[in-house]
């Protein structure tokens, strides 16, 4: 295939090693030749002030100066997500004893689910890099985002899933057309399943494989809008849900890109991660004092979260235990017993990943790990109509009655 020799990947300058710190030119290529460690893109950030960022567009493309897309991304078409809203949780603070307490709701976005943000970045430099394929494998959101972005973008998607998904993600990736298989194993199968093949498909850009680097970045523009929406400001603490790592660090970049550019005050922040007992090896790592992550075999009901070999994870260790944060992790009865207490304060139908986050917020409360009184977002990364199956046994009707008065009276609910 022809790659692009001399892409425009807006202010990206280099791809560097985050292991040894080799330095290697913009292109198809995610691990270090000396190493094998992850690549991470590198940066020339010059010109970025907050009046430029508010006069964009409402939307990521409105922090391009710091991702690696081209300068003219907002001229393609492509799925525009981000800039979700910012909800203050006044009801559920006041339930939880939480001075201040905000919920970004990234189920507002084109496919309901963050990962709309890191395919817009992926299918940007994708494009630019000269791949003809957008691909990827998935648990299911990411399944959703790369068959919808393609779509719009005219270009063919491939897709491969675990077959055991909830339907609702089964029907919502096949509606947008394209190649979706799906595969009898966990995610970790098809994961291994899908670095096999973009080794023999030259053009097909695995979005979370080997365009990873770029992919990730898209993360950071959850963590931008973060302190936009407060005010050119950080929160004090930060819960965040993990399945790969990659959103946590990379929020976690966003904060640190934002203070060294002088757009927040530099001031101390806590990271706090977030996953499902049934997948859980981060939390694990985390609480035994290692370094390392040991894989686990997954099985919870928050699927989205369920990667029990997750590439990030000693990334996410370094950066929870630098912030001062932690990592915990809750049983799926307290994923589903917020997913509700979220929608009842708040009117926010979260799914599982969502319900993580908040159980983990309210266990970490409870053992005195979060401060109450300082300020505290939690992220709500999907929606809840994807995995309704989680609550549909304590969801249901107050009664069902015959169309008369007498009935209502009778059924005591007046
Ligand atoms: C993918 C995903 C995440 C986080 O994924 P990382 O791999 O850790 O970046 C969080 N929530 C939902 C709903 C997701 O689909
Ligand atoms: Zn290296």
């Amino acid at each position: 295939m022809s790659h692009n020799a001399a892409p425009d990947l807006g202010p990206a300058t280099a791809l560097t090693c985050r292991e040894c710190g080799q330095s290697y030119d913009l292109g198809p290529r995610y691990a270090c030749e000396l190493c094998f460690g992850p690549l991470e893109v590198s940066y020339d950030h010059t010109g970025v002030t907050r009046e430029r960022i508010e006069s964009g567009p409402r939307n990521i493309w409105r922090y391009r100066g710091l991702l690696p897309v081209p300068s003219n991304v907002v001229d393609s078409p492509n799925t525009e997500p981000g800039f979700t809203r910012l909800v203050r949780a006044d009801n559920l603070s006041e339930s939880l004893g939480l001075r201040s307490l905000w919920v970004k709701d990234d189920s507002g976005n084109p496919t309901h689910s963050f990962k709309d943000r890191v395919v817009a970045v992926a299918l940007a430099a994708a494009r630019e890099l000269g791949f003809k394929v957008l691909a990827c494998p998935s648990t299911g959101n990411l399944a959703n985002a790369v068959a919808a972005a393609a779509a719009r973008a005219g270009i063919r998607s491939a897709v491969f899933v675990p077959s055991d998904l909830e339907r609702q993600k089964i029907i919502t990736t096949a509606v947008y057309g394209g190649t979706f298989v799906t595969v009898d194993g966990n995610y970790d199968d098809v994961n291994r399943l899908a670095s096999e093949l973009a080794g023999e498909q030259e053009d097909w850009a695995f979005v979370n494989v080997n365009v990873r680097p770029y992919y990730a970045e898209g993360s950071k523009t959850i963590g931008y809008e973060i302190a936009e929406q407060l005010g050119w400001r950080l929160p004090e603490q930060i819960v965040i849900p993990i399945a790969s790592g990659s959103q946590l660090t990379k929020i976690d970049k966003a904060f640190q890109e934002f203070i060294k550019l002088g757009l927040v005050e530099d001031r101390p922040y806590k990271i706090f991660g977030a996953q499902a007992t049934g997948c859980s090896p981060v939390s694990a790592a985390f609480k035994a004092g290692h370094d390392v992550v040991q894989p686990v075999k997954p099985s919870t009901i928050a699927k989205s979260l369920a990667i029990g070999n997750p590439a990030d994870g000693p990334y996410v260790l370094d950066a929870v235990r630098r912030t001062g944060g932690a990592v915990e992790d809750v049983s799926d009865e307290e994923v589903v017993d917020s997913i509700g207490l979220l929608a009842r304060t708040e009117g926010i139908f979260g799914e599982t990943a969502g319900g993580v986050t908040l159980g983990v917020l309210r266990k970490l409360l409870s053992a005195g790990v979060l401060d109450p009184d300082a300020e505290t977002v939690f992220i709500n990364s999907g929606d809840g109509l994807k995995t309704l199956d989680a609550v549909a046994p304590v969801a249901q009707p107050s009664a069902n009655i015959a169309p008369t008065l007498e009935a209502f009276r009778k059924a005591g609910l007046a």
